[in-house]
């Protein structure tokens, strides 16, 4: 049997990569607003149903935008259960982070724990919809509202997720999507910021070049996020398949659902999303629970003798790495932390035969029985 890793980029024929690259060496222009970033950002508009969106050479710088662009200060609410970029970006922004615990069901921040957080220097909300799950964007909405605070969501795992009808990324003040290449739809490396208000998109796409106006002004000390027409042309290859890629997708998330629903101690996390939500199958993270019989690790382990890669994802918890475990930002998080050690995503990428699927499930109960 072959290695199966936790994913695996997705690749389109090349042969239509290749066109778009004709196109670049037509017009001899590489990066820098050029033909194809422009396309593609409105084609992505579109697809995300945003009226305000600008591409980002990666999701990382794009978050780092935002919080410029709406002059975040002083403290921010956000998870601690997410990647490692979220919280960085608040902390190389020179903003302080408070960590608010999760929810244990949808494992996105819990509404009802973030108003006890707030302080007179809190500026802001980070929340991220951890799996492509969407926050609970009224609640979150409502506590801003009452206190003043920006909202700011992290929907790097939520291309193409809709509540009731509406684009992810219409909720809050603004939104960033990470293309990188692991993710759902990607253009090698880059992103996309959305804002609510046309100003911040235009401060974002400043600060993106450098704060360059024209030829001789330059308004901002900005840095440098461009996306290259190489990436562009990626994302306009990618985004033909979106729909093929989310469904291909669903197959897989509803054939490990089959195989595993019922399953004592291992939950199903997806199972969780409401009915209102339109989601993308982007991961399918499991909870092993005590009632399992082993623990997280030991499955992990387990499967990783079969050649079966699955990943700790989210695993440490934020706030326990190194480079935050002395640095004394506020919150408690025990549900967070719990969801940590048992959280498992299990392989998912676009070409993951079904029985192979059902394959790894088989050896999830074998690794249990053995371990037992
Ligand atoms: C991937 C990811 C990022 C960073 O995006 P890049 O495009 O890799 O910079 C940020 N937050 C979350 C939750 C992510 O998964």
């Amino acid at each position: 049997m072959s290695v199966i890793y936790v994913t695996k980029p997705f690749l389109p024929p090349k042969a239509e990569y290749d066109a778009w690259l004709d196109r670049i060496w037509e017009r001899e222009w590489l990066t820098n607003n050029g033909g194809l970033l422009l396309e593609l950002e409105q084609r992505l508009r579109e697809y995300l149903s945003v009226s305000n969106g600008c591409a980002v050479s990666n999701g990382h710088l794009g978050l780092e935008l935002l919080l410029e662009a709406l002059e975040i200060e002083g403290e921010v609410i956000t998870t601690p259960f997410s990647f490692s970029s979220t919280t960085h970006a608040i902390v190389r922004k020179g903003i302080d982070p408070v960590f608010c615990d999760v929810d244990p069901m949808t494992l996105t921040i819990d509404a009802g724990k973030i108003e006890a957080l707030i302080t007179g220097r809190t500026t802001a909300i980070l929340a991220v919809h951890v799996y492509g799950i969407p926050c609970a964007v009224d609640r979150i909405e409502n506590i801003a509202k009452k206190h003043g605070l920006k909202v700011i969501y992290d929907a790097a795992h939520a291309f193409g997720v809709r509540k009731n009808g509406v684009g992810i990324a219409n909720f809050g003040d603004a939104s960033m999507f990470s293309f990188h290449a692991t993710k759902l739809f990607h253009t090698i490396e880059g992103g996309m910021v959305c804002a609510k208000d046309r100003e911040t998109l235009r401060r974002c796409a400043l600060l993106r070049n450098f704060g360059i106006e024209d030829e001789t002004t330059v308004s901002a000390a900005g840095g440098n996020a461009k996306m290259s027409e190489f990436q562009a042309a990626m994302g306009l290859v990618n985004l033909r398949y979106i729909h093929e890629i989310i469904d291909e997708r669903r197959r897989i998330t509803e054939r490990y659902i089959q195989n595993l629903d019922g399953v004592e101690g291992l939950r199903i996390v997806c199972k969780s999303i409401p009915d209102d939500v339109e989601y993308n199958y982007g991961y399918f993270p499991v909870i092993v629970e005590d009632a399992f019989g082993i623990s997280r690790d030991a499955l992990y382990e387990g499967l990783k003798r079969y050649d079966i890669y699955s990943r700790r994802y989210f695993y440490p918890l934020i706030p326990d790495f190194d480079c935050y475990r002395d640095a004394g930002f506020r919150g408690l998080v025990p549900v967070a932390r719990k969801a940590s050690e048992g959280v498992l995503a299990l392989p998912i990428y676009n070409g993951l035969p079904l029985d192979t699927v059902d394959l790894i499930c088989e050896k999830i109960l074998e690794v249990r029985k053995l371990g037992e």
